[in-house]
């Protein structure tokens, strides 16, 4: 264990250079380095210049015996610890006068020195001198790793609140470019509007349509902001779960302790009753806190690292390859600061050393992982609700024209796997431009909405329905054959054909014209092909007078 191999210092103090000399001659060894001193006075200079191992000190000497020196040793700080080997003529039966120092590490020597005692004596206290070195060193040691990694825990803490707004960052820099890009077209419409309108002055009969367009870009972009607010109001809360979690109307915070250790449950126990509205669940191994995992709702995680079955380390990996997203905090043993770092990295919200668990540690710990876990979950509701935004009409809130495109081959290559047909439907709203022209535009709206909602509920789980322009709509019938197709659009039609729609109380009608292809039908794989015959079959059913649905030829 002792690997200091350094030599040590000792001090032979005697006012006869002889016996000096003597000593001398029988300690000489490449582990020592020997200083002499003739006089009390000398030792007491030396010994606050060297960090010596041992004294060995004679006590009868003229100006200030050893018995002096010594005492003056045990005065100074530095010197007090100092072991002390007194040598004398003293015969053994007058031991008792050095009864005053049997307390500090003092032994006795006696002369006629025996070479072989005074070398194992002085031996005995080397070593110990040896160790307390290491001991001392390794502390220093010790104490520089703890530094060390308490500044790593700082950093991990600080990484974690980073990533927390990193994470809020994210979700508003999508938002605001997915914003922007849905702001651009009304803005653009609006902007070349105005363009018009400036050369338009003087042309009256103009102004109105103008001034229609920009009410219709004005509502798009009320439209859009309208939005925006509500995902701001609906998902950037901030989170309070101290007052929460002692609300007893909401659900109570399931926590579950995986810990086999009686007494650590047992603390954490009576530490989480600060919560008040928690339940605390508990499994004595990793397996059994999976299985509850997996069969149990469960908010939260309190981990035990050294489990009979697993580490924490496991215990994070299982969770993760069985998509278990329940944050965990893992309560690691006192001075297991590397392990907190490998948690953290492997996914744990939070670590908490054993010996500093507390009321309001713990607190902060749970706080601090539900805000994450909140956090991340907002932030993938968010990018679903704008992924959704990217692809729906926002009018109608059917797909819009781009995932119908998207969509159209998948749906293809489909059918072909199934060895099925797919039918198509193009619609279009008959006289549309009239509604807008006697009832204003929100009629037109209005009435486009309702058609979406419509069809919505019209066509099966396995279809598609996209607004493909202004009034216009595109209908993909899955596993539909073109007459079955036909079938089914000539019901909705008459459907819609009786629905009274209102706008200002004013009751008014809407009938629909309908082109229909097949691939069966067209023999045919593209897709291209599917929207080019029933647009050309729409465009016969508008020939032939509106309101009917015509079969691609
Ligand atoms: P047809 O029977 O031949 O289809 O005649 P129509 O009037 O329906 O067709 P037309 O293409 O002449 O006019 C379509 C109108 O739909 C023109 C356009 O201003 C209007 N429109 C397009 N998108 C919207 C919208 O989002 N809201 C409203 N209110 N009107 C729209
Ligand atoms: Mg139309
Ligand atoms: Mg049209």
């Amino acid at each position: 264990m002792v690997k200091q191999t350094e030599p040590v210092h000792i001090l032979l103090v005697d006012d006869k250079p002889a016996n000096l000399l003597a000593l001398e001659s029988l300690l000489e060894s490449p582990e020592v380095v020997i200083i002499k001193a003739t006089s009390g006075n000398e030792a007491l200079g030396l010994l606050l210049e060297y960090d010596f191992a041992l004294v060995l000190l004679d006590v009868q000497m003229p100006d200030m015996d050893g018995f002096e020196t010594a005492e003056l040793m045990r005065s100074n700080e530095k010197t007090r610890d100092i072991p002390i080997i007194f040598v004398t003529a003293i015969s053994k039966e007058k031991q008792h006068i050095f009864k005053g120092y049997e307390s500090g590490a003092v032994d006795y020597l006696f002369k006629p020195l025996d070479p072989h005692i005074l070398i194992s004596k002085v031996k005995v206290f080397m070593d110990l001198h040896r160790q307390r070195l290491w001991i001392e060193k390794t502390r220093r040691k010790l104490e520089a790793t703890v530094g060390k990694l308490k500044q790593a825990n700082r950093k991990i803490l600080e990484q974690q609140k980073a990533v927390i707004e990193e994470e809020r960052l994210k979700v508003l820099l999508q938002m605001a470019g997915a914003t922007a890009h849905e702001l651009n077209q009304p803005l653009t419409g609006l902007l070349g509007t105005i363009e018009l309108l400036q050369m338009d002055r003087k042309a009256p009969d103009k102004l109105d349509a103008h001034i229609a367009r920009i009410a219709e870009a004005g509502r798009r972009i009320a439209g859009i902001v309208k939005k925006i607010q509500v995902i701001q109001l609906a998902d950037i809360q901030p989170y309070q779960i101290a007052a929460e979690h002692a609300n007893a109307d909401i659900p109570p915070l399931r926590t579950l302790s995986i810990e086999d250790s009686d007494k650590d449950f047992h603390v954490v126990e009576s530490l989480v009753k600060a919560f008040g509205n928690l339940v605390l669940l508990r499994s004595k191994t990793l397996a059994d806190g999976l299985a509850l995992l997996k069969s149990n709702p469960v908010d939260l995680v309190l981990a035990g690292f050294y489990l009979p079955d697993g580490t924490g380390l496991d215990l994070l990996q299982r969770m993760h390859a069985e998509g278990i997203e329940t944050p965990v905090i893992v309560i690691t043993g006192k001075g297991d600061e590397m392990i907190a770092a490998q948690v953290i990295q492997a996914g744990a919200y939070d670590y908490l050393p054993k010996d500093q668990l507390s009321e309001r540690s713990l607190g902060q710990a749970i706080n601090n992982s539900l805000t994450k876990s909140r956090l991340k979950k907002e932030s993938r509701k968010v990018m679903h609700q704008i992924a959704e935004m990217s692809i729906r009409d926002v009018l109608t809130g059917l797909y819009n024209r781009r995932y119908f495109y998207e969509s159209l081959d998948r749906e293809i290559s489909r059918a072909g796997r199934t060895r099925s047909d797919m039918s198509f439907c193009m619609m279009d709203l008959d006289h549309f431009k009239s509604i807008n022209d006697t009832m204003g535009h929100l009629a037109g709206d209005m009435v486009l909405a309702e058609f979406g909602n419509l069809l919505k509920e019209w066509i099966r789980q396995s279809d598609l329905a996209c607004r493909y322009g202004g009034e216009e709509f595109a209908v993909i019938l899955s596993d539909t054959d073109i007459h079955q197709a036909v079938g089914v659009c000539e019901r909705f039609r008459e459907t819609l054909g009786q629905r009274t729609f209102y706008y200002n109380q004013t009751p008014f009608h809407v009938t629909v014209s309908i082109g229909i292809s097949s691939l069966a039908a067209l023999t045919t794989t593209s897709g291209e092909m599917l929207v080019r015959a029933a647009d050309e079959a729409l465009y016969q059913a508008k020939k032939l007078g509106r309101n009917r649905i015509v079969m691609c030829q």
